[in-house]
């Protein structure tokens, strides 16, 4: 990918870990997870507990909600961030949660650890270098329409605002499959893996837009190598003002933790792919660029002329 300068795989294939409050994201499984949308300060704050007590590493929740129709539910706001404060007071989570607006990136950073870029706003080019210039860890999820390159090309208007802490998320993208929301793409997990060092996550619940395939894409984006999760959990789904199919009950959000963990252990054992199956660049033969020791890594560095390294 010929325009990358900052965001390419480094030659010696090492990768990037993200620091977040002491959560280190490209360093083990880490999951994020919450309520699609802040409604409430109950609902935040009990769906904040519960996952904190299954496992997740950060809370997520939307106080500004980009949304399909203007007359839908379009978050709380400031209201919806001092919730989400409240909810990391009472259970320690760093706060992932969206910005939309290139105004309102210094303000939501006081209360974000995380300032997510959504889907739709991942080419709004002035709020990347914007939430560049914040220096905030960023999460930048994959446009519906967007390919890898164009992706990867958006993460690197972070970087080259000076703020390498730049986290990717694969979300799903539009193609003629309808049965699920969209079409989640895992395997841009290992694309992202081949042509880049930054980490990259997986977000089953958008990605789906259904419910029971949360688990079973869940682990399987452990396999596709994933550096961690974000899923929508919700203390009542079926109330939820946003995103109420796909939003996880925090009693199936415990069992897929334990899943997770079990699958984590067995990949432990597995060990990783075989070298030589990557494409043989230097991500694949140096110490922490093909194998991150969980067996997720079956990772190369991408030669030009390959797929995938046009
Ligand atoms: C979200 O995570 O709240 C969200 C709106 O996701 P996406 O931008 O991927 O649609
Ligand atoms: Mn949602």
């Amino acid at each position: 990918m010929k325009d990358l300068k900052l965001a390419a795989a480094r030659p010696d294939g090492t990768r990037t870990v993200v620091d977040v409050l002491g959560v280190r994201v490209g360093e083990g499984l880490v999951v994020i997870a919450g309520p699609c949308s802040v409604e409430s300060e109950e609902q935040t704050v009990r769906t904040a507990i519960a996952v904190k007590e299954a496992g997740a590493q950060m809370l997520r929740g939307g106080a500004f909600k980009p949304r399909t129709s203007p007359y839908a539910f379009q978050g709380m706001g400031l209201k919806g961030l001092k919730i989400l404060d409240k909810a990391k007071r009472e259970t320690g989570l760093p706060i992932v949660t969206e910005v939309i607006d290139t105004r309102d990136v210094s303000w939501v950073g006081e209360y974000a650890d995380v300032l997510q870029i959504g889907a739709r706003n991942m080419q709004n080019f002035s709020l990347l270098r914007e939430v560049g210039k914040s220096g905030k860890p960023i999460l930048l999820k994959r446009g519906m329409h967007s390919t890898v390159e164009e992706w990867l090309n958006c993460a690197e208007y972070i970087l080259a605002e000076g703020n390498d802490k730049v986290i990717l998320c694969e979300r799903g993208i539009r193609t003629f499959e309808t049965y699920t929301r969209n079409t989640l793409d895992l395997s841009a997990v290992q694309a992202v893996r081949r042509e880049s060092h930054l980490p990259v996550l997986v977000d089953p619940s958008h990605g789906t837009g259904i419910r029971s395939m949360v688990d079973p894409m869940s682990l399987a984006a452990l396999v596709a190598g994933a550096d961690g999760l974000e899923i929508e959990v919700h203390v009542c789904p079926e109330s939820a003002l946003s995103d109420k199919d796909q939003q996880l009950t925090p009693a199936q959000f415990s069992r897929l933790m334990e899943r997770l963990r079990r699958l984590e252990a067995f990949m432990e054992e597995l060990g990783p792919a075989d070298p030589d199956m990557a494409s043989g660049g230097a991500a694949a033969s140096s110490p922490g660029g093909g194998s991150d020791g969980a067996g997720r890594g079956a990772t190369g560095g991408g030669k030009s002329g390959e797929p995938g390294s046009r």
